[in-house]
């Protein structure tokens, strides 16, 4: 189980995304395959906004577990799902023996209406999961964000809320992706000091190209410190030197949180197994 394995050791996971279309299912094992040639502590799996996407994640997922025998963890978001439509959810990951999930409440769909989102059943990511306690026996992880996520309107208020995820059940957390150092170590402060007690896993994204800023990295609600958008500035307009510095920045940033006792390191790698091979090459 993680659970266990962030108890005992060191970890470095991976995260990678299911396939868009019905036809790329290969090229997703083989991607699931080469990030387990690199021997991660475990993989996972998101999870489209909405029901239809689930069987995608099942089928990576259950990939990633019963033929590659690596850890794996489901994303599931309650967003766009009933209680109903979890339950069915539920089942497909049970048949396939998946039994730890990333609870997620999920943005909200933009073809959603205000009343759909106002009368949703399971309203926060803690519903999920105290819903998941009550009727699975499975293990649930949260989502958590260094800087807060971006519909809280406190730091503070944030971390109560995370703390509530961990009341209903939650056996750690992942980060969102952080550019910047400074925010984890303060947000670890913080979390401590709300009575958080479950490991952390910090998330990194290495930005390997400057259309990740205005895309993936300003959606995260994560913050761009001088010393990136230097290297920005710098290397920018130049794809393959831009691809080394974004794997030279996520790099250092994780040896410098190594450095400071953080125990766990989430990799956001894109489908991308050879940058993420690149990166544990450079953090040895
Ligand atoms: P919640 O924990 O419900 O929090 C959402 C907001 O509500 C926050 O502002 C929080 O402070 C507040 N809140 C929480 N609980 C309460 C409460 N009880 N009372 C009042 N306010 C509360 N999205 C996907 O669609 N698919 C994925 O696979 C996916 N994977 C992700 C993986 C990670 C590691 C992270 C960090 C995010 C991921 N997301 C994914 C994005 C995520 O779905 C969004 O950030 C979403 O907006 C919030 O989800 P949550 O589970 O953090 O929500």
């Amino acid at each position: 189980m993680i659970s266990e394995l962030l108890k005992q050791k060191e970890t470095m996971s991976f995260e990678m995304y299911p396939p868009k279309k019905e036809d790329e299912f290969e090229k997703a094992f083989e991607v699931a395959k080469k990030l387990g040639d690199l021997k991660p502590d475990y993989i996972s799996v998101t999870y489209g906004a909405g029901g239809s996407k689930s069987k995608k994640t099942v089928e990576i997922t259950s990939f990633i577990q019963n033929e590659l025998h690596i850890e794996a963890l489901a994303h599931l978001t309650c967003v766009g799902n009933s209680k109903k439509d979890i339950d069915e959810i539920v089942e497909s990951f049970k048949a396939e023996g998946i039994n730890q999930v990333l609870a997620l409440r999920g943005d909200r769909p933009r073809d959603m209406s205000d009343e759909q989102f106002n009368s949703r059943e399971l309203i926060h990511a803690s519903d999920l999961i105290t819903y998941l306690k009550s009727t699975t026996d499975f293990s649930c992880a949260g989502a958590c964000y260094p800087e807060k996520h971006f519909e809280c309107f406190s730091k503070e208020t944030d971390v109560a809320n995370l703390k509530l995820k961990q009341d209903a059940g939650a056996e750690y957390f992942i980060s969102q992706l952080f550019l910047d150092n400074d925010y984890y170590y303060d947000f670890l402060d913080r979390a401590a000091r709300k009575g958080i007690t479950v490991p952390i896993c910090a998330g990194i994204m290495p930005v390997i190209s400057a259309n990740q800023l205005g895309t993936t990295v300003s959606l995260s609600g994560s913050s761009i410190p001088k010393a990136f958008s230097d290297l920005i500035a710098k290397y920018g307009d130049n794809a393959d030197d831009m691809r080394k510095a974004g794997i030279d920045y996520a790099a250092r940033q994780i040896i410098d949180l190594r450095q400071n006792g953080v125990k766990h390191i989430h990799l956001y790698c894109m489908n991308r197994p050879k940058m993420t091979a690149e990166i544990l090459e450079a953090i040895k």
